[in-house]
């Protein structure tokens, strides 16, 4: 990876992290999950709405942490919203896989791909994949479903 390239990542990473895509609390939510990464003590709070029981019509979260964390929740929602939800668990499949040195970034988008440098750093990977791990849980569980 040149320096360029890491420079416009960082760009993309810092952009997401000053101005984060929705932001905020779902209203009346049908899911929601939070998440913590005592590493780096990032939060992530996620409120779901699922239309027709299969597609995730809409997605929120709140938190604080790091800007990789932030960011990364961020760029999720932006990739997820409006997906039916076996596309999502796809998603999630997907970036867990480039986070850990295998499958495909191309995949990702070109967002998320600024992500995949922080593969490079065991520590901080926990900080990118939060977001992404309670939105497993969130989807996958059964409590908050009305
Ligand atoms: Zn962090």
């Amino acid at each position: 990876m040149s320096g360029d390239l890491d420079a416009l990542y960082q760009e993309i990473i810092l952009d997401h992290h000053e101005s984060p895509r929705n932001f905020g609390a779902v209203e009346k939510p049908d899911r929601t999950a939070e998440g913590f990464n005592p590493l780096c003590g990032d939060r992530v709070s996620l409120g779901l709405k699922i239309d027709g029981g299969s597609c995730l019509a809409e997605i929120r979260f709140k938190g604080e942490g790091c800007s990789i964390c932030m960011a990364s929740a961020s760029m999720m929602t932006d990739a997820v919203k409006g997906c039916p939800l076996s596309e999502v668990s796809g998603k999630i499949q997907a970036f867990r896989d480039v986070m850990q040195g295998q499958g495909n970034p191309e995949a990702l988008g070109e967002d998320l791909r600024a992500l995949e440098g922080v593969k490079r750093f065991p520590v901080r990977i926990k900080c990118a994949l939060l977001p992404w791990t309670t939105l497993k849980d969130a989807i996958e569980k059964k409590e908050g479903v009305k």
